[in-house]
């Protein structure tokens, strides 16, 4: 049976891994996010590995941003302006269809997650759904009319400006950019440096760190249903295995939204409109094997 490589390409990681589809994944495996020269190579051997032991007939990539996923452009399958200066313009695809001869199918680590979802995970048969990502930085991909919205380039719904009380909270945010956007007042590494732990795990249920935490989620999630009209919202990433995150996130988006949504998919079913992902951590690489398939047109 011939495989998928799925290459779930993070910021601080690589995540590998290889399989008949995004549910049967084998041989998962890390490699830490440094240089491309030194990063890459690992992936090459990976690669090698599995094609000594299976027929690989493509490779799918969900890659940190930004990145230009436009198949018209020149640029076409480039890291662009990330602030990880060794993989500025780093022609991602380039590299892996003249190093292997495969397709190659590649897009965002959300929009593969927001894929993997859809193929296998909780957004299974929806047409209109956002998947965000909540962990060392925050991202959403979203699918609209069954697509994945792509527009001039791709989305950045985690650097939505965001309402703050600097009465209740006056930390100054961690994004370079924006300071207070929803990645800078809500990502890991902000919960991390305004509540000085080493990790957001560690802050324990009744800390109000996450009674902040979920004000600001649901405030993105209603902009979200606001902006998108999605049918789902999923949030996935590291900071949402916090339990009770969630269920404490729903109850607050309806609060947000103030009863203007009247729609029954969002204000009666909001413990189904607003869910953790079918695939746990598995979205991302489940949707960079589900990009491979795609790439076979
Ligand atoms: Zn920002």
């Amino acid at each position: 049976m011939s495989h998928f490589i799925g290459i779930e390409a993070g910021g601080t990681k690589f995540v590998v891994a290889h399989g008949p589809d995004g549910l049967h994944l084998s041989d998962r495996h890390v490699i830490a996010t440094t240089t491309p020269d030194e990063t890459m190579a690992q992936v090459l051997d990976y690669i090698s590995q599995i094609q000594r032991e299976h027929t690989v007939s493509a490779i799918g990539a969900g890659v940190f941003g930004p990145l230009d996923p436009d198949p018209s452009s020149p640029h076409y399958g480039h890291i662009t302006t990330t602030p990880k200066k060794a993989w500025q313009q780093f022609n991602f695809v380039g590299f892996l269809q003249e190093a292997t001869g495969l397709p190659i199918g590649f897009d965002t680590d959300v929009n593969a997650a927001a894929l993997g979802e859809h193929r296998w995970g909780a957004a299974q048969g929806l047409s209109d759904f956002v998947y965000i990502t909540v962990g060392t930085g925050i991202g959403g991909g979203a699918m609209v009319n069954g697509k994945l919205l792509h527009g001039a380039m791709h989305t950045e719904m985690g650097h939505m400006l965001m309402p703050q009380d600097l009465a209740k909270d006056p930390f100054e945010g961690v994004c370079p950019f924006h300071h207070n956007c929803l990645e800078g007042l809500a990502s890991g590494p902000a919960m991390m440096k305004r509540w000085h732990v080493e990790s957001a795990l560690d802050l324990p249920a009744d800390h109000v760190a996450w009674a902040l935490e979920s004000d600001y989620l649901a405030a993105a999630a209603a902009n979200y249903t606001f902006c998108l009209s999605p049918k789902r919202i999923i949030f996935g990433g590291g900071v949402m295995n916090h339990p009770g995150l969630i269920e404490k996130i729903c109850p607050k988006t309806l609060q947000a939204i103030a009863g203007y949504v009247k729609n029954a998919t969002v204000t009666e079913g909001i413990n189904d409109y607003i869910v953790l992902p079918g695939l746990g951590d598995n979205a991302g690489i489940a949707g960079a094997i589900a990009l491979a398939e795609g790439s076979l047109g």
